[in-house]
């Protein structure tokens, strides 16, 4: 594609010496497991998250689950979270044995709607044991209505902040919100490892501490085992090079929001593509730039034909996947299931000029000019 979906070459241009830099002093240290690397990464990363412990672990979706055993989630409890999401999210609940609850969106923020927490609250009752929204597409969920529910309910959040390193509620960043937050550096998201990597953020010293023995065959000293653990660690050469772009990051997602507002502009003036709600008292990181429009499956046609990349986030709500769908049916989830018909998410990265974005949207233009 001339535009791509994403550039992680052009990403990495720039920074070259810095990461290469990073990743040879680790290969001289021969800490490949643990050591000073990971330990210094977690302390940067819980300091520019604002909150007092950050665990490095395998990935994204073992940091949901490991923060899901830590609160004591298990077989026959229930836990809240969005129908509209990347199957990550969903499995964590189900690899520890709990029964995901589907919640349908708020269709203006494409996040999970504080009202549906409440109806569903009051249907599972006590069977309920967290509440697990995800800031989805990089824009922080409803967190205060959020916690209300939680506090109300007494049930802890986790907050599923693997899209939103670095956004700001109310001046406040995911993953110090809830009882723990959990992070993916997957190679795409706004910060991104050479490989898979996770975190999990926590202001709670015993769970912090609960957590690293945790992922670290429940080693409550060394060679003593005081519970059944998990090998689940953020690898050491990752956490060099995560340590490396760190400093990168807000100028990335400033970088995004640039390009988000170019967009906004022109399609302001576009009636058949519809932007998502502004961001209020929050600060957007733009994971991916999510509009809906009309005609969807055409117009991705017609870019790619302009030699364009798009993206569907998400083909089908989180109840029309094979695998989730005992959970819930189109008509309990309306605005999820019409959300997987409209979605189209434009290019949106740091390295992304603004003339592509013009090109974008002349593109977009011509679609639906042409071919009324
Ligand atoms: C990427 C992602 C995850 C999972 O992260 P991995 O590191 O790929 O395991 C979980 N939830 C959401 C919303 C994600 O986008």
């Amino acid at each position: 594609m001339r535009i791509p979906g994403a550039n992680l070459k052009a990403q990495y241009d720039p920074i070259r010496d810095e990461v290469i830099e990073a990743f040879t002093r680790l290969l001289e240290t021969t800490q490949f497991v643990q050591g000073p690397d990971v330990k210094a990464f977690e302390d940067e990363f819980a300091s520019y998250c604002e909150v007092k412990h950050a665990i490095g672990v395998a990935n994204g979706t073992e940091a949901l689950m490991l923060a899901l055993r830590a609160v004591g989630v298990g077989p026959d409890d229930a836990v809240l979270v969005p129908d509209w999401t990347f199957a990550a999210t969903i499995e964590s609940v189900c690899h520890v044995g709990a029964r995901p609850v589907l919640v349908d969106i708020d269709p203006d923020t494409f996040n999970i709607s504080p009202e549906g927490i409440a109806s569903a609250l009051d249907c599972f009752g006590d069977r309920v044991k967290a509440i697990l929204p995800v800031h989805l597409y990089g824009r922080p969920a409803a967190m205060d209505e959020i916690l209300a529910h939680a506090d109300r309910a007494g049930v802890p959040v986790i907050e599923d902040a693997a899209q939103a390193h670095g956004a700001r509620y109310k001046g406040k960043r995911p993953g110090g919100f809830g009882r723990l937050g959990c992070f993916s550096f997957y190679p795409t998201k706004n910060l991104g490892a050479a490989g898979d990597g996770g975190m999990i953020t926590t202001n709670d010293d015993a769970l912090a501490t609960h957590l690293r023995q945790m992922c670290d065959h429940g080693q409550t000293g060394k060679y003593e085992h005081g519970f059944v653990g998990f090998n689940s660690r953020l690898d050491s050469i990752q956490a060099a090079i995560l340590r490396a772009k760190l400093p990168f990051l807000d100028g990335w997602n400033a970088r995004r929001r640039e390009i988000a507002r170019l967009y906004g502009e022109r399609l302001a003036s576009r009636p058949e593509v519809r932007l998502a709600a502004p961001p209020g008292d929050a600060e957007l990181v733009h994971h991916l730039f999510v509009v809906r429009c009309e005609r969807r499956n055409e117009l991705q046609r017609h870019l790619a034909a302009a030699g364009i990349a798009s993206a569907i986030h998400y083909p089908r709500a989180v109840h029309q996947q094979p695998a989730f769908s005992a959970y819930g049916d189109d008509a309990t989830y309306p605005h999820a299931t019409r959300a997987a018909t409209e979605v189209l998410a434009l290019p949106c990265y740091p390295e992304l000029t603004d003339a592509s974005v013009g090109e974008v949207c002349d593109a977009i233009d011509a679609f639906y000019t042409e071919t009324p």
